[in-house]
C-alpha cells in the first residue's frame, strides 16, 4: 500500500499545465491567470481628492482664504492657482497644481466667498498617483483564479483581454452491469449511476468541462474501447471496478487501451482501490465504484491535478485544527477520512462527523464541509483532540 501523500506525488509528478488562450475580461471571471499581470499605468493616474471639502497650500494653513473656484470629478483646473486662495474641490476631482492638501469639508467654516481652513499636514485626504500600485509593479500573478477583485484591478489598468490558462476537458466514464440512467427506473438489482452527476459537478466545481460518455458494459473490450475514445480530452475519469472482484476490468482494460498504470492500492479509507495512469499527457483516474469512496479519492488526488492542469498556483484544500470532541477508533494502517461539519465555537472548530460513514451513504456527504483526517498511523484519537481537517466548499 502506498500512502496518501506519496500517491498525491505521483500523481502531480505526471501532471502538466495545458495551453493558454486569450479570452475577452468580460468573460475572464473564474478563469486562471496565464502570466503576471504587470501595471503599465499608475494607480491613481493623478493625485486626487479622497473627499469633499476644499484645496489649499498647507504651508498657508490656517488661515481664512478666499474661495476662487470649484473643481469636480472629471474636470481639470487649467489655470494655475495664485498664492493665499482656497479651490472648492469634491471627491475624485484632480488636484490643482500647487495645491497640497485637502480640508474635509465638515472643518471648514464657510463665510460668503470665504472659507476658514484649520492647519492640514501636506497629503491630506489627497489620494497620491501610484499609491494603490505603481507601473512596473505586479498586479496580478499568474495562478490567480479572477475573481471581482482582480477583475476590478485589471479593468483599472486598461486589461481589454487576457491569457487563461485552458479549463480542463474531462471525459467521465462510470463502469458496471448494474448502472442506469437517471432517468429510467431501476429494476431488480439495478441502481441509478448517480456518480456521474457528482463527478461532473465536482469536475465543474475546479474550472474543468465534464464530458459523459456514459455507463460502460463490465467487459474489459468495450471498456477499452470507451477509454479509447475518450483520449482526445485533457483528462479521463472512470469509476468502479477497480477492485480485485470478478468483474473489476478496469486495470486490464486500461491496460488494453495503452494506459501506463502508475498506482494501485493507497492507504485510505475510504477509497483503497485507486488506479491512475497517464496515455502520453493525459491523465487517467480510475475511482472506485462506491460513490463516498469516489468522492473522497477525487477531492485528495484528481482536484488538485485538474487545478493544476488548469494553471491555479493553489491546489490543495486550505487545511485547519479541528476538534474531534468525542474522539475516535480506528484500525492502524490507512488514513481515515471523516465526513464532518464544521461548527464555530469561539476560537475553535467542532468537528460533528456524519452519524453514517459508510462509503455507500450518500447522505453522508449533506452538509458536509470538512473531510477530518486521521492518519494512518493512529488507532485511538482521544475525546477533544485536535485533528486536521480539509475545509471542503459546502457539498
Ligand atoms: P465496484 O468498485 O465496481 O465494485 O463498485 C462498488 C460499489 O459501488 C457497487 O455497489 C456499485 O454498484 C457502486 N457503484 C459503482 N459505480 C457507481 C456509480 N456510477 N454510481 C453509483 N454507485 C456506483
Ligand atoms: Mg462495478
Amino acid at each position: 500500500m502506498q500512502s496518501v501523500e506519496a500517491a498525491a506525488k505521483a500523481v502531480a509528478a505526471r501532471i502538466e499545465r495545458l495551453a493558454t488562450e486569450r479570452v475577452p475580461l468580460a468573460e475572464a471571471g473564474g478563469r486562471v491567470l496565464a502570466d503576471d499581470i504587470v501595471a503599465a499605468r499608475a494607480l491613481p493616474i493623478f493625485d486626487n481628492s479622497a473627499m469633499d471639502g476644499y484645496a489649499a497650500r498647507s504651508a498657508e494653513l490656517p488661515a481664512t482664504l478666499p474661495v476662487v473656484g470649484q473643481v469636480a470629478a472629471g474636470q481639470v483646473m487649467t489655470e494655475p492657482v495664485p498664492p493665499g486662495v482656497a479651490i472648492r474641490i469634491l471627491t475624485g476631482a484632480p488636484m490643482p497644481a500647487g495645491l497640497d492638501t485637502v480640508v474635509i469639508q465638515e472643518d471648514a467654516k464657510v463665510d460668503g466667498a470665504n472659507v476658514t481652513l484649520p492647519a492640514s499636514p501636506v497629503g491630506d485626504n489627497v489620494r497620491r498617483a501610484g499609491e494603490d500600485i505603481n507601473v512596473g509593479e505586479t498586479a496580478v500573478t499568474a495562478g490567480t483564479q479572477l475573481g471581482a477583485g482582480s477583475l476590478g484591478l485589471l479593468a483599472a489598468l486598461g486589461l481589454v483581454e487576457l491569457s487563461v490558462v485552458k479549463r480542463p476537458r474531462v471525459a467521465l466514464i462510470t463502469t458496471g452491469d448494474e448502472l442506469v440512467d437517471v432517468t429510467t427506473t431501476p429494476l431488480p438489482g439495478q441502481i441509478v449511476d448517480s456518480s456521474a452527476h457528482m463527478l461532473g459537478a465536482m469536475v465543474t466545481a475546479c474550472g474543468g468541462v465534464p464530458s459523459y460518455f456514459g455507463i460502460a458494459k463490465d467487459d474489459p473490450i468495450s471498456l477499452a474501447a470507451m477509454i479509447a475514445s475518450a483520449f482526445d480530452h485533457d483528462a479521463i475519469i472512470t469509476t468502479g471496478g477497480v477492485s480485485v472482484g470478478d468483474r473489476d476490468h478496469v486495470r486490464s482494460a486500461l491496460t488494453a487501451a495503452g494506459v501506463e498504470l502508475e498506482l494501485w492500492k493507497v492507504a485510505m479509507k475510504p477509497g483503497k482501490p485507486f488506479s491512475f495512469g497517464v496515455n502520453g499527457r493525459v491523465p487517467v483516474f480510475g475511482l472506485p465504484g462506491n460513490p463516498v469512496s469516489s468522492f473522497v479519492v477525487f477531492e485528495l488526488f484528481v482536484r488538485p491535478a485538474l487545478l493544476a492542469m488548469g494553471g491555479a498556483a493553489v491546489t490543495e484544500r486550505p487545511r485547519a485544527p479541528v476538534n474531534l470532541v468525542r474522539g475516535y477508533r480506528k484500525q492502524e494502517g490507512r488514513a481515515h477520512y471523516i465526513r464532518a461539519r464544521l461548527e464555530r465555537n469561539g476560537e475553535h472548530l467542532i468537528a460533528h462527523p456524519h452519524p453514517k460513514q459508510g462509503s455507500a451513504m450518500l447522505t453522508s456527504l449533506i452538509g458536509c464541509n470538512a473531510l477530518v483526517e486521521l492518519a494512518a498511523d493512529k488507532t485511538e484519537i482521544l475525546p477533544n483532540s485536535v485533528v486536521p481537517a480539509l475545509l471542503l466548499d459546502a457539498v
